[in-house]
This record gives C-alpha cells, sequence and structure tokens, in this order.
C-alpha cells in the first residue's frame, strides 16, 4: 500500500512505524506541525524524528512552511479551551496531510496521533476520516494506543528527546497550571 504517515513527533512513531513494518507497508513520513512552540522545542522535536526516521530508514517530507506559527493561531482563532482547540489543531495537521497524499497521488494517510493516550482519539478517527473523504483518499485507521508501553520503552532506549508537554503553548502553560497558582498566591498573598 501507498501510505503517507502524518508524524506529530519522534516518540510517538516507534509504534506505529512498527505495526506498518510488520504489515510489510513502507510509508512515507510527512512532518507538518506548526502547533510545537516556541521554535527551540520545535527544532529539537525536528531532531529527534530524524533519528527515528534513520533508524527505519524512512524517506520523509518535510513540509515546507516549517514553523508556522501563524497559520496555527489563525486556525485555531478563538477556540482557547482545549476541547474547541485540539479538535482544531488536528484539522490543521490532518488536512495537510490529506492534501499532500493527494497531491502525491498515495492511495491513503493515516497520523501517530492515534499513538497517543493523551489525545482524543474519537476527533483524530473522524476528521482524519473526513479530511481523507474531502481529498478522494482514504484514512487508515489503527488503534496504535495498544503499543503505548512499547512505544515508549523504544523511545527511551533510542535515547531521543521526549518532549514533556503536547506542543502548544496553551498545553505547557495548562502543564504548569498549579504552578502558575502558587506563584501568583505568592506574589499577591492578601488577594
Ligand atoms: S494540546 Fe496538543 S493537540 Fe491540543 S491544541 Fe495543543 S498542541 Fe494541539
Amino acid at each position: 500500500m501507498n501510505l503517507l504517515l502524518h508524524i506529530c513527533c519522534g516518540p510517538c512513531s516507534f509504534y506505529p512505524l512498527t505495526v506498518l513494518q510488520e504489515k510489510g507497508i513502507n510509508p512515507v513520513g510527512y512532518f507538518f506541525n506548526p502547533n510545537i512552540h516556541p521554535f527551540r522545542e520545535y527544532e529539537r522535536r525536528v531532531e529527534a524524528l530524524k533519528v527515528v526516521a534513520e533508524e527505519f530508514s524512512l524517506s520523509m517530507i518535510w513540509d515546507q512552511r516549517g514553523y508556522d506559527l501563524e497559520h496555527w493561531f489563525q486556525a485555531i482563532g478563538d477556540s482557547r479551551d482545549s476541547v474547541r482547540r485540539c479538535p482544531e489543531c488536528y484539522r490543521v495537521r490532518l488536512e495537510a496531510a490529506a492534501q499532500v497524499a493527494a497531491e502525491g497521488g498515495m492511495e491513503a494517510f493515516t497520523t501517530t496521533l492515534l499513538y497517543s493516550r493523551y489525545q482524543r482519539h474519537g476527533e483524530i478517527r473522524k476528521i482524519g476520516t473526513e479530511t481523507a473523504e474531502r481529498h478522494g483518499v482514504k484514512f487508515w485507521y489503527h488503534d496504535f494506543r495498544e503499543g503505548w508501553q512499547q512505544g515508549i520503552d523504544m523511545s527511551i532506549e533510542a535515547g531521543i528527546y521526549r518532549q514533556p508537554y503536547c506542543g502548544c503553548l496553551f498545553s505547557e502553560r495548562e502543564r504548569y497550571e498549579k504552578r502558575e497558582k502558587r506563584l501568583a498566591a505568592a506574589l499577591n498573598p492578601g488577594e
């Protein structure tokens, strides 16, 4: 099968690539993740993925838009809470993947987002299917979450960078929510 694999990051790609290899599918990797902020973080994740691509002899398409911060903020608009923000964020990336797959004459595409236990799996499947239909390709669905621990072990063994937050500045902030509140209370003890 002629498949495009949208890759969100290196650590999340180990298990999906293993599954695809076992099925005899040699995908082309595609990286477009304007949701990763700030730039130094984006750069680290790209470097980690390069290591994985090398290990799996994976051909990669690195979207020429690169660190497209403006595009991402424009796409999410006022959807700042995660319930509304995350589906828009998936849509930006899956829409791009569907388009690249269609333009490249590929049969189907899928995404490593389907590996994460922290993502809204049902939304990813729904949006992937919708975008695929619109572009005349198929969305290759697989619940990669089954290999959660195996993927973690593989990425630790490879020694690549494993990020501590999802990607956007909002998710980085959410990670430190309690600390932020404690700091605010310490700075303004009377409030
Ligand atoms: S938390 Fe993750 S999926 Fe949700 S908007 Fe931020 S980067 Fe995208």
